[in-house]
């Protein structure tokens, strides 16, 4: 498990969290059909869609997965 360090590109928020495990998650989610509009877009960028956890920004920002 490693974690990955994020930024906000909205407001500037830095916080850490497992994108790889995440991504997987995603992945799983995915394949069950819930995203399937989504799945195309998956597979074919590294980029996924993070919420920021700050309570005063609250925005949804794409980020790339390395
Ligand atoms: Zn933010």
């Amino acid at each position: 498990m490693s974690l990955d360090t994020i930024k906000c590109p909205n407001c500037g928020y830095m916080y850490q969290m497992d994108l790889g495990e995440y991504k997987q998650n995603l992945e799983t989610i995915v394949t069950r059909g819930i995203f399937g509009k989504d799945k195309s877009k998956l597979e074919s960028s590294n980029l996924i869609d993070l919420k920021c956890p700050n309570s005063a920004c609250g925005k949804s920002f794409e980020w790339k997965v390395e």
